[in-house]
């Protein structure tokens, strides 16, 4: 079995302005391996832009991804390649990714195919057993994306993802556009994939219910920085940051599964021009003059729970 990804760790500055991917400023956030981190904030707060650095579809313009403590551009071409291969990604619309002119099991061999992962005689019932993993009857490999439903389709970005054995797998809101029975059995695939292949998970999800369920730690980002990050119960039991708390008390503690975040006062700033100081001091209730001024660390605040907020460090 190959090593596991054990941690991905990137100190990211800002894309050009012109840049149509948002900022994601300075974040370090290290992902132990079999974990799952969720990770949370409203649109546009640089959730999906750190994915994609994580799964190595953007370069980051400034810091650096490490797999397994090493920094993936100090690698070689071939190192990097099937280190590109360990981190795969789930996107919200699997529709969009799959062609709708090829048979699943050519989307789903595909990959394995180019990179040599099993002999060419194996591939079809390799794929089919990729298909089973995923929850899909191997027997339908050979129809086209249109004849599955939604759920079904974002199996077969799955098989898809596993077929080239990855640790880790970044899913983008990888359940946000189904419904939510079918949301409930899409989880229960990542959790089983999780025991069986012991599976690293960056979830990123605006939907707090779920983050809930699957997360073993959450990270909170606003405006392209981590805000809070916490183990998932102390999280959700003991928010600090005056941002998680108004993300949380949208949200009923009873049956949280499928709520989203309520918009909290204000519109959220542009990510390419954040506020001064704190990015969230024209919409925190708590804000003084040096929040306008002075930018909070990420400071410790109890065992596995980190937030950066002026307040919290005054106690
Ligand atoms: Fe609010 Fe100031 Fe804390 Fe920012 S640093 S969250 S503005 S109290
Ligand atoms: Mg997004």
């Amino acid at each position: 079995a190959p090593s596991l990804a054990d941690r991905i760790l990137g100190r990211i500055r800002p894309p050009k302005p012109q840049s149509v991917t948002h900022a994601v400023n300075n974040v370090d956030l290290s992902i132990r391996t079999g974990e799952v981190v969720g990770l949370v904030g409203e649109s546009g707060c640089g959730k999906s832009t750190l994915g994609r650095i994580a799964a190595g579809l953007i370069r980051p313009s400034a810091g650096r991804v490490e797999i397994d403590g090493v920094s993936v551009s100090d690698m070689d071409a071939e190192q990097a390649r099937r280190t590109r291969l360990r981190v795969q990604m789930i996107f919200q619309d699997p529709y969009a990714s799959l062609n709708p002119r090829r048979r699943i099991m050519d989307t789903v061999g595909e990959a394995v195919r180019i990179h040599r992962i099993v002999p060419p005689q194996d591939l079809d019932a390799y794929v089919c057993s990729q298909l089973e993993r995923a929850g899909l009857d191997p027997s339908l490999r050979g129809r086209y994306p249109h004849q599955f439903s939604g759920g079904q389709r974002q199996r077969i970005g799955i098989a898809r993802a596993l077929a080239v054995n990855p640790d880790m797998l970044v899913c983008d809101e990888a359940v946000a556009a189904l419904d939510v029975s079918i949301q409930a059995q899409v989880l229960n695939v990542f959790m089983d994939l999780r025991e069986q292949l012991n599976l690293t998970y960056l979830f990123i999800s605006h939907d707090l219910g779920v983050v809930e369920h699957l997360s073993d730690r959450v990270v909170v980002m606003y405006l392209g920085r981590v805000v809070e990050t916490a183990t998932v119960h102390e999280l959700f039991q003991h928010p600090t940051h005056p941002y998680t708390q108004a993300l949380l008390a949208e949200v009923p503690r009873i049956d949280v599964r499928g709520k989203r975040f309520a918009a909290i006062k204000g519109e959220i700033p542009s990510p390419m021009n954040p506020p001064s100081g704190c990015h969230f001091h024209p919409r925190c209730p708590f804000a003084t003059d040096r929040c306008r001024s002075e930018a909070p660390a990420l400071r410790q605040v109890a065992a596995d729970h980190w937030s950066a907020c002026h307040l919290t460090e005054a106690g």
